[in-house]
């Protein structure tokens, strides 16, 4: 969206920065932290923090926010960098790593320190709990707040050399334990982690809290506006008082913290933990299962980044807190693809449809449009002959209903770019299930009316059976029973186990060569893309013709 047609309150702030002269040019950043994959939340980010670079002819960033070595993984970090290529973005520069800054932390944190603003704290967690109070009473400053400067320079130097254990002591700001923003109770800046660290090892035993790390890492890049979710905005005190309490930052053009609220999607829960609960009780396949709201999960669901942009661009940008409707979601990508899918024929139900006066042996090869509405993307090859399948769904004994446009006993139908049948006669299983439906065909009809002026409503769809390729059809319902589970304690409780219903079916031959992350309609049933990982064929259904949820 063009900057002059399109505005939100970032873009208010930044033509305000712009046009004071407080900035020339803006350099955005996005940071996740390397502890899972991305999620749909971080692609409303993505777009917009390198979306404004884009129209703003500025810059952005990825920086990894590496400061929590126990939870990080390398894997994660090649996963987030494959998304956002995916989704069409190019970060600038090296990529950079907040633990690449790690040395100028220290510096910072030893300024503090001389300008009596920091100290080594020894209370537990519980004392420390204690003494910080609450949101309706005051805390109490710890006994060692008035150590002095020299000493804790000392222990912080101690600290940084492994000389104490895990927990045992921090280092604070000291800030104010009366002030009404919680966050500004002498909050932790240091913590001690014995973990290994997958950028510098076994280097620190010190590691800066997300707090302390970020504003500083933003102020070493430039950054000018620092976009997070609402939960921090009471840590934008902090923010602030951090970089106006260090000296090279102190400066009207260092960063500021501006809050949007972040995505919720119905049905789905969206924080990394979470995510990774459901990959580690084994509720789902992985982190790019179908069924996961991660980027990795909707693209080989069938999404597109186009969809994704679309999405964003349609829920904006605003600083309400609320859950979005998976209609939004899913009219992004059913608008995308049914301009862009070719068409196809599967059936995912099957049974067969014997036609009796087809002559024998014989097969058939018609032509089919790929797309109705576009015939530029060509023709394929169809075939038809005296054996086909149709869905189960699309045969009846008798008419059940005025309604009904499909094929039953003494009713024609169209079959898809083909013939019309009759059906005469069926056969069923011992428990009465049908198997086969025997029909006459009316070989005047292809590509035309009935010329006796018969009037035939229904069009099913169908594949030849002798060239039928099998196939295995993967249908997706919500992913939790409840709207918002995330608000569980024990949300994987709220799993939905018919989240995932497998069936068998056919399609047509030309399918053997359909490719990942590509997404086909079958006609009738809905949009599908092949899984990247299985042996045999398979298709996940992306999203259905319509919106079947809200009805
Ligand atoms: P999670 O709980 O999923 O781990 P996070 O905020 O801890 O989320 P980060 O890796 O720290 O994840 O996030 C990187 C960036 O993405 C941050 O700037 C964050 O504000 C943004 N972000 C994360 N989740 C969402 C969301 N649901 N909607 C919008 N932005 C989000
Ligand atoms: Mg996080």
């Amino acid at each position: 969206m063009n900057k002059d047609t399109y505005t939100n309150f970032i873009r208010n702030q930044i033509n305000d920065d712009l046009d004071s002269g407080v900035h020339n040019s803006i350099q955005m950043r996005f940071p996740p932290e390397p502890n899972g994959y991305l999620h749909i939340g971080h692609a409303k980010s993505i777009c917009l923090n390198f979306g404004l670079a884009k129209d703003y002819k500025g810059q952005c960033n990825l920086r990894f926010d590496d400061t929590n070595p126990a939870k990080e993984d390398i894997e994660f970090i090649d996963a987030i960098k494959a998304d956002i290529k995916w989704l069409g973005f190019v970060w600038d520069g090296d990529i950079k790593y907040s633990s690449h800054y790690f040395d100028q932390f220290y510096e910072c944190a030893i300024e503090l320190i001389n300008k009596n603003l920091a100290y080594v704290c020894f209370l537990d967690s519980d004392e420390t709990r204690a003494y910080r109070g609450t949101l309706k009473e005051a805390g109490k400053n710890s006994p060692y707040r008035d150590t002095s400067i020299a000493e804790n320079l000392e222990l912080l130097a101690k600290m940084k050399a492994g000389k104490f254990s895990e927990g045992e002591c921090v280092l604070r700001a000291k800030i104010d334990m009366n002030s009404s923003f919680m966050c500004m109770r002498d909050p932790t800046l240091y913590r001690i982690r014995f973990d290994k660290h997958h950028q510098t090892g076994n280097q620190w035993r010190i590691y800066p809290m997300y707090d302390f790390a970020h504003c500083i890492g933003d102020a070493i890049e430039g950054i000018t506006h620092s976009l997070c979710t609402l939960e921090f905005q009471d840590n934008r005190r902090l923010y602030d008082w951090i970089l106006e309490n260090l000296n090279d930052f102190n400066k009207p053009s260092r960063p500021h913290q501006y809050e949007f609220s972040r995505l919720n999607l119905e049905y789905t829960v969206m924080s990394k933990r979470k995510l990774q609960k459901l990959v580690e009780d084994g509720l789902v396949s992985g982190w790019d299962d179908p069924r996961m709201p991660t980027l990795s999960g909707l693209r080989r669901r069938g999404y597109t980044a186009t969809s994704i942009h679309d999405f964003t661009n349609r829920i904006g940008i605003s600083k309400v807190d609320s859950m979005t409707d998976m209609a939004i979601l899913e009219a992004a990508i059913r608008d995308d693809l049914n301009i862009k899918a070719p068409r196809t024929m599967g059936v995912i139900n099957p049974i067969r449809v014997i036609i009796e006066n087809y002559p024998k042996g014989k097969i058939e090869t018609l032509k089919a449009l790929i797309h109705p509405q576009n015939e530029a993307m060509g023709k394929r090859d169809i075939f038809f002959s005296g054996e086909l399948y149709i869905d189960r769904a699309d045969f009846k004994e008798v008419v059940p209903n005025k309604k009904f446009k499909r094929l039953a006993i003494n009713k024609e139908v169209r079959l898809r770019s083909a013939y019309v049948i009759n059906a005469t006669t069926f056969d069923t299983d011992f428990d009465g299930n049908i198997t086969t439906v025997y029909a006459t065909y009316d070989p005047d009809t292809l590509g035309k009316n009935p010329e006796d002026g018969r009037k035939v409503k229904g069009v099913i769809h169908f594949v030849e059976a002798t060239k039928a390729l099998k196939a295995e059809f993967r249908l997706y319902n919500r992913l939790f029973t409840l709207e918002n589970p995330g608000k569980n304690d024990h949300f994987e409780q709220l799993f939905n186990p018919q989240s995932l219903v497998t069936t068998y079916g056919v399609v047509e031959p030309n399918m053997a060569s359909s490719k990942p992350e590509f997404a086909y309609q079958f006609e009738r049933e809905g949009y599908f893309c092949r899984d990247k990982n299985s042996q045999v064929l398979t298709f996940n259904k992306t999203v259905n013709l319509r919106d079947i949820w809200n009805n």
